[in-house]
């Protein structure tokens, strides 16, 4: 079969099957994808059986929130053969592709609309910099290959990020003058500022939001940090008494070092912990442990939780790097870990 009749394409997305269809043939396939894919994977259902041969296909309706969501519990319970991750690529900090006898392929899909405007676009805003990094989604690989033959010996580091895993950006922020996020909405580049702890040099190119070509994002960036070392200071100031700290089992979010870390540094600082599992967290949850008996929730998977999804909640949720501040572990305020 030519490679060309073995991708699937959806709404300006390429979804690359070429290395995955020869081993799917008569399989027992479970097929997972982030929140706005879910929808498609009946398609993608119908596709791989025809193309594939893949005998039956289960559609996982829960989301899978990132590579490090991947679903080996449903599909050990189901008697699977292999999973499907479809949007995204392996989890860099868990980075295995067989787990208790179950193959994982991923298949990021690839959005290949307006790649010529937007790498022209892109160099445009890169000026006269003479040292450029790329951070990106892999929905965006395409243009960034495109971009970086561009950039030719400007180009100091392209590399895929996460909303949790900057790579060695935060190792070369240094040696740039401008950093370029390519990449929908704020959220990935929010993440790297908190990282590097800086945004002087970021910009952002979202290519599906035209107001979003090239915005600088510290006044973002200022906002969350101020409110996080806002937090953090109320509790290093009223000391920690008594913490929960919420364990994750989603096979890639389930941190065993990290969580050795967290329950070390509190007992070092005498301060009293109740451990929580779950799965999936949610605000009702959250209520059932009667959190005001606490005064801050750490939270050891998804360190986005404690920033993004649940902000709000009081007592503060907080991310392992942002426990070593409150307990004087590091001077300064730490991202993610
Ligand atoms: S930010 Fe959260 S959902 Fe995304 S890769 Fe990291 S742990 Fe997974």
């Amino acid at each position: 079969m030519h490679s060309s009749k073995l991708q699937f394409e959806v709404e300006g997305y390429v979804f690359d099957f070429s290395n995955v269809c020869q081993f799917l043939k008569d399989k027992r396939v479970m097929l997972e994808a982030p929140q706005g894919w879910v929808r498609l994977l009946d398609k993608i259902a119908v596709w791989l059986k025809s193309k594939c041969g893949v005998k039956v296909c289960y559609l996982r309706l829960d989301p899978a929130f990132g590579g490090c969501d991947v679903g080996y519990a449903y599909a050990k319970q189901l008697g699977i053969d292999v999973i499907v991750h479809v949007g995204h690529t392996a989890y860099p900090l868990c980075p295995q592709t067989k787990f208790k006898g179950v193959e994982v392929y991923y298949v990021p899909g690839y959005y290949v609309e307006n790649i010529e405007v937007h790498v022209d676009e892109i160099i445009r805003c890169v000026g006269d910099s003479k040292k450029v990094a790329i951070a990106y989604v892999v929905q965006h690989k395409q243009l960034v290959d495109k971009l970086m033959q561009m950039l030719g010996g400007k180009l100091v580091l392209a590399e895929q990020i996460l909303g949790c895993w900057y790579g060695a950006l935060p190792q070369i922020y240094g040696q740039i003058d401008k950093l370029i996020v390519v990449g929908g909405g704020l959220f990935h580049a929010l993440g790297l500022c908190l990282a590097v702890g800086d945004c002087s040099k970021i910009l952002v190119f979202d290519p599906f939001d035209n107001r979003r070509h090239c915005v600088d994002v510290c006044e973002q960036y200022q906002k969350v940090l101020m409110k996080r070392l806002w937090l953090l200071e109320e509790l290093r100031s009223k000391k920690l008494k008594r913490v929960a700290i919420l364990v994750g089992l989603k096979t890639c979010q389930f941190r065993r070092e990290v969580v050795e870390s967290v329950k070390r540094m509190l007992e070092i600082s005498n301060v009293d912990y109740d451990l929580y599992i779950n799965v999936e967290m949610s605000r009702e949850k959250l209520l059932n442990m009667e959190p005001w008996k606490y005064d801050a929730i750490v939270v050891t998977s998804c360190p986005r939780l404690a920033i993004d999804d649940y902000g709000d909640m009081r007592p503060p949720l907080l991310t392992p790097g942002e426990l070593k501040y409150v307990l004087g572990f590091v001077k300064r305020y730490v991202f993610p870990w």
